[in-house]
């Protein structure tokens, strides 16, 4: 079996999600199958090494934290990340996967938090959202173990009202938590946080902890 193409391990504060604020251990898996135009981690696309799973299990063991995120790039487009994923599990970890969505994920384990994008019109991987996706996040939550997020990454306001249509067409809000994050430097968080007022949507406003926390770090952290 080939090994898993790695492009970081690095422990940090987890930023983007309902667990955010925890101390969190990152696998950053290489290798991505879309060029979002704010991509933060582009170094992944190409910078890459094998690293097998054994030897991956004994480096998070170093960290002593139980919450392990694994991350990309894109976890998916690789064949052994759910074997990667059980492994952790089995391991008594808390397990978070982000995937750019673009990809089914009925190869997630159940057990995982599985945190997933929808990529908005201004991302320019807009229309990626894989179209069983929604079907098997259902599925997913009606298992006592499954467990799911939506992250909307936004560039603009016509990127706002795209992801609140769809979030009310699709009638999520109240099916799992739904996480509406600004892109730094294109929209403020006052504008965002305004229109979601105006709105009464019952969206989770999800600032980048990790930005916030380390303007000047871009990987790593
Ligand atoms: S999906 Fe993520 S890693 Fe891939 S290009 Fe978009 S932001 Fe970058």
């Amino acid at each position: 079996m080939p090994d898993l193409k790695i492009s970081e391990i690095f422990y940090s504060i987890q930023g983007e999600s309902t667990y955010a604020g925890l101390p969190c251990v990152f696998i950053r898996l290489g290798g991505c199958n879309l060029r979002c135009n704010y991509c933060d981690a582009a170094y992944t696309w190409k910078e890459e090494k094998n690293q097998e799973i054994e030897s991956i299990l004994s480096t998070i063991d170093t960290f002593s934290c139980n919450l392990i995120e694994v991350t990309g790039g894109e976890p998916l487009i690789q064949k052994r990340t759910p074997e990667l994923l059980t492994r952790l599990l089995e391991k008594g970890k808390t397990v978070l996967l982000e995937s750019n969505g673009s990809i089914p994920i009925d190869k997630i384990p159940d057990g995982v938090i599985a945190i997933l994008d929808v990529k908005c019109p201004d991302s320019s991987s807009g229309n990626s959202f894989h179209p069983d996706n929604l079907r098997l996040i259902r599925k997913r939550l009606q298992k006592s173990s499954g467990s799911c997020e939506l992250k909307f990454v936004l560039s603009s306001k016509k990127d706002y009202l795209w992801a609140r249509d769809f979030v009310i067409q699709h009638a999520l809000t109240g099916l799992l938590p739904i996480l509406f994050s600004p892109v730094q430097q294109r929209l403020t968080p006052p504008d965002l946080a305004n229109w979601i007022l105006e709105d009464i949507l019952p969206v989770r406003l999800q600032l980048q902890l990790h930005a916030a926390l380390w303007p000047d770090i871009s990987r790593g952290v």
